[in-house]
């Protein structure tokens, strides 16, 4: 029988890692909210809605209907890419700078409203493993399995920064561990489903695990 499985967290706990292992392993279907809420930043940052000390909330919801995200399944990757109206998206929206505006625009309740409702359609067969920060709590709310990503702020931020080293973008340490603490404070802050934890859902702190550790443990938790 195929289930739900909600897994939550602050911004780089190893989220999407885990749950693309658990997908691939299970067959199951792997949902990366982030990305959707990154494409939608990414949009309002190449129309103008959104710079460094401006956000035109009203112009950005006023386009909200004109924004179609997707995915497709790479076969090569052995995961979805996000479009953004029918663009390939995936890189693009991986960068410090989309980072950097993208908790602002997930605040705002219509961007919300708009792809909690795409998710609900997305898993509504079940046998999917969504990622994000209110999928126990609000897009999944009766999901069988509910998991809490946690690790050191330092932990998240070195993982990050090695992700972004690797991928070849130019950034300082410093500022990914800025950036990572202030997209938790947003996160947890926003008036519309703030980050918390979901009364049922169980923590798993990774700091300390290595990637084939937190596979398992995960995976005993699959199987319970
Ligand atoms: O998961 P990722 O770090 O790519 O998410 C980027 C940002 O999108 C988060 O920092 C958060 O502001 C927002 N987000 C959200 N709700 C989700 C998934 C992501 O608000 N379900």
């Amino acid at each position: 029988n195929k289930i739900t499985i909600a897994i939550d967290g602050f911004s780089s706990t190893g989220k999407s890692t885990v749950a693309k292992q658990l997908a691939k392993y299970l067959g199951y279907v792997y949902v990366d909210t982030g990305a959707m809420y990154r494409a939608v930043a990414y949009y309002a940052m190449g129309n103008g809605f959104i710079t460094k000390d401006y956000f035109d909330k009203k112009g950005l919801i006023d386009k909200l209907s004109d924004i179609n995200i997707a995915f497709k399944f790479n076969e090569g990757l052995g995961f979805a890419e996000v479009y953004l109206n029918s663009v390939n998206v995936e890189k693009k929206i991986r960068t410090l700078e989309v980072s950097e505006f993208v908790s602002t625009v997930a605040a705002v309740s219509e961007v919300r409203h708009k792809l909690v409702e795409q998710q609900q359609q997305m898993g509504k067969d079940k046998g999917v493993v969504m990622d994000g920060r209110d999928i126990g709590t609000v897009v999944f709310p009766d999901a069988e399995l509910k998991l809490f990503m946690t690790a050191s702020a330092e932990t998240r931020a070195q993982r990050r920064y090695k992700e972004l080293i690797d991928r070849g973008d130019a950034v300082v340490y410093d500022e990914v561990l800025k950036n990572v603490q202030e997209r938790d404070y947003i996160d947890t802050h926003r008036e519309d489903s703030p980050l918390v934890k979901a009364d049922d859902a169980i923590e798993v702190d990774n700091s300390n695990m290595s990637l084939e550790e937190q596979f398992n443990v995960i995976l005993d938790l699959v199987n319970k």
